[in-house]
């Protein structure tokens, strides 16, 4: 890592810990080590290797995470080391994993399919030295001859998956108009990964019902129905989470998976108020919304971790003076029929805007 750069290394790897959580994996360590430069055959000294190895028996690890990019040589190295049953993979690529579970439009999950090859190419290494080895190093000239094919296979799809995201962004107008057909409002939540939205979502909706419920079983996981005491009903979507340190070679991944925003009736932006760079991290935020297609949807902040902050009473008094904050706390359920009253406000002017879609 960089120790010039603010957002330090522990920072970083706490973020990266927060990442492998949203796709699904248990984190049982995490460790780095201070060179002058990456090391160009395993980023990391022989010694830290070794340690790793150790862990990786000890605690029967599955998957070894980087949270810098590797080389192809780097990651072919790590795996070596490591050994066959161990995953290695870099930051870049659980980014790309948790995309690709979370693109929800067909455009996002082509921007991500082409963020995937174009990791891919320049990778496009590992199955063939594996073979080359199994043929006592015989094949070599015909594995180099394959990598090439693959390659330019490869880059043919890469040509193709631009064409078609093109022609998707043509027509996209005319899907949304269609998919606004649904009588029930959507409403977005967006905001930092560690923000409290997956807990916030938790907290108003009941696992439970979505089973029975037919109608609303196909939805992806991130979405979910809130019924409010009076009867009204939206559905309440999580998007992908923003994050600190987002490979340069994502940021269009990224923006695609947050496009789907722009089909809901309301976006509402939770923030951990508790957190330090909260203001940094809010600025951040409404730059990227300003620059995607969402400036007519209605927006609504959330102060989470209200609990967490330093001066609680303060926070709430400061969000009281604000219009479209509300102050809560996903994790003790403070504030939440105020969110759900602020968002039923909101939500009784954008519904003129979805019928007035509606043909
Ligand atoms: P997401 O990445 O935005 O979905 O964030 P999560 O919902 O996964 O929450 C991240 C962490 O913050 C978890 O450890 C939560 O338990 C914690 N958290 C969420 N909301 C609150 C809150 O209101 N107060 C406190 N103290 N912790 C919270």
């Amino acid at each position: 890592g960089d120790p010039a750069n603010t957002f330090g290394i522990e920072e970083s790897l706490k973020e990266l810990a927060q990442l492998a959580d949203t796709a699904g994996l248990t984190i049982v360590g995490s460790t780095y080590q201070k060179l002058s430069t990456p090391n160009a055959r395993s980023y990391i000294g022989s010694g830290k290797v070794s340690e790793i190895k150790s862990a990786i028996h000890a605690l029967d690890v599955e998957t070894v995470i980087f949270d810098d990019e590797l080389s192809a040589g780097q990651l072919r190295n790590l795996e070596k080391a490591f050994g066959e049953k161990v995953r290695v993979c870099d930051r870049t690529a659980l980014i790309l994993d948790i995309f690709n579970q979370r693109a929800a439009t067909h455009e996002a999950s082509l921007q991500v399919a082409l963020a995937q090859m174009e990791y891919q190419l320049p990778r496009l290494t590992k199955m063939w030295s594996h073979l080359e080895r199994q043929a006592g190093g015989q094949v070599k000239g015909m594995g180099e001859k394959q990598i090439e094919v693959d390659k330019r296979i490869l880059r043919t799809q890469i040509g193709v998956l631009k064409k078609e995201l093109e022609s998707v962004r043509k027509h996209r107008k005319q899907y949304r108009t269609r998919r606004t057909a649904v009588p029930v409002p959507v409403v977005s939540l967006v905001g930092y990964t560690n923000a409290g939205k997956s807990t916030l979502l938790n907290q108003l909706t009941g696992a439970g019902v979505l089973a029975e419920d037919k109608l609303f079983a196909t939805l992806d996981p991130t979405t979910r129905r809130v019924q409010m005491k009076n009867g009204n009903e939206f559905l309440l979507t999580d998007t992908v989470g923003f994050i600190q340190k987002l490979p340069t070679t994502l940021v269009a991944a990224f923006r695609a998976t947050l496009e789907e925003i722009s089909e809901s009736s309301l976006m509402v932006h939770v923030v951990d108020i508790s957190h330090p760079l909260a203001e940094q991290q809010i600025d951040a935020v409404d730059k990227v919304l300003s620059e995607l297609d969402v400036s007519s949807i209605p927006k609504l902040m959330v102060w989470n971790k209200v609990d967490k902050a330093a001066d609680p009473l303060k926070t709430k008094l400061e969000a009281a003076k604000r219009q479209d904050v509300v102050c809560i706390s996903a994790l003790t359920g403070d504030g939440l029929q105020d969110f759900c009253d602020a968002v039923q406000d909101k939500l009784k002017d954008s519904m003129v805007w979805v019928e007035a879609l509606i043909p």
